[in-house]
């Protein structure tokens, strides 16, 4: 499904983030930013060690990535030009700001993408799978964080939130209907 916000398209659909056509991808990173599983590992396994050099020369200089922080490196043989890494918070029954953590995730994302002029871009959906977000919580903060943003900053062409399972699909979409 899509839903436009003043000139921005907001996708939700199911697929690999990996093969996204968008400018830039998030990778669901995680903080030693020296790659990890789910969708970090598809990442550097299909973006080769391009992404994995640039990972490590961030991590030299400014050490491990706070969770709700953002980088962006270059995207090696994705179709993407960038990945931005950001870090999600592991759920503990969401007594240890999880929330707040999480929309800084995307807030983070949108706005360093916008500053280095990355007009499209496309989410996975982060902290659901091995830090056990539950996922409708989670798809509320994702999808409302980045139509807040979208309205305060007239700037994206297009943000896509690429769901890997038909389950994630029918959350996200459920959440969105519930927003518009
Ligand atoms: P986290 O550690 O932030 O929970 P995970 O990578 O474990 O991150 O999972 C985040 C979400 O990404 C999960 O819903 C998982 O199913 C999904 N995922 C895994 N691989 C891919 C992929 N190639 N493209 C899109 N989403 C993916």
């Amino acid at each position: 499904m899509q839903i436009t916000i003043d000139k921005t398209r907001i996708e939700i659909l199911q697929g690999d983030i990996t093969k996204q056509d968008t400018q830039a991808i998030v990778n669901a990173a995680n903080s030693s930013l020296l790659g990890g599983g789910g969708v970090d590992g598809a990442i550097h396994r299909t973006g080769g060690p391009e992404i994995l050099e640039h990972c490590k020369k961030i991590r030299k200089e400014y050490g491990t990535l706070p969770p709700g922080n953002a980088v962006i490196t270059p995207a090696g043989n994705l179709t993407a030009e960038f990945v931005i890494h950001t870090v999600g918070p592991i759920w503990r029954e969401g007594k240890n700001h999880e929330a707040e953590v999480l929309k800084n995730c995307y807030k983070n994302s949108l706005s360093l993408a916008q500053r280095e002029m990355i007009r499209s871009l496309s989410f996975p959906s982060i902290s659901t799978g091995a830090y056990g977000y539950p996922i409708d919580k989670a798809s509320k903060i994702a999808i409302s964080t980045v139509i807040e943003y979208v309205k305060k900053h007239s700037f994206f062409d297009e943000i896509r939130f690429v769901l890997f399972s038909q389950y994630d699909l029918a959350v996200y979409e459920e959440t969105m209907n519930n927003l518009i």
